[in-house]
């Protein structure tokens, strides 16, 4: 019988690295998506990803949502995704796919804009 990954390792010191790599390769992302190169940005993603999945650690909170869970694009509103913020969710239209995620919002991460005198 195969159990599962039997080896528990002392292994922050490696998952600590791996975010930190991750976290590299999303900024990477963003920027070469920013300089309209998709494909360099889609690529940087699968490699976070990949890094994600050996170490067993999940993609950094601020990506989180940073790319298409469908083909891996990196999504960057206006140049690779379309935004839209309904009432209570945010929907976010992948350019690249088509694949669309909602996403619930928080009325305490909404910023009510302060009435001007
Ligand atoms: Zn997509």
């Amino acid at each position: 019988m195969c159990g599962p990954m039997a080896r528990h390792r002392h292994r922050g010191m490696e998952r600590r690295i791996a975010v930190e790599r991750m976290t590299t390769l999303f900024r990477l992302a963003e920027t070469e998506s920013l300089r309209r190169h998709p494909g360099r940005a889609k690529r940087y993603v699968e490699l976070a990803r990949r890094i994600g999945m050996r170490y067993n650690v999940r993609v950094p909170a601020p990506f989180k949502r940073s790319f298409c869970k469908k083909c891996l694009a990196f999504l960057l509103p206006s140049v690779s995704a379309r935004v839209r913020i309904g009432p209570g969710r945010i929907v976010v239209t992948c350019t690249a796919c088509g694949a669309i995620q909602r996403y619930p919002y928080r009325r305490e991460q909404v910023t009510r804009r302060a009435s001007r005198g």
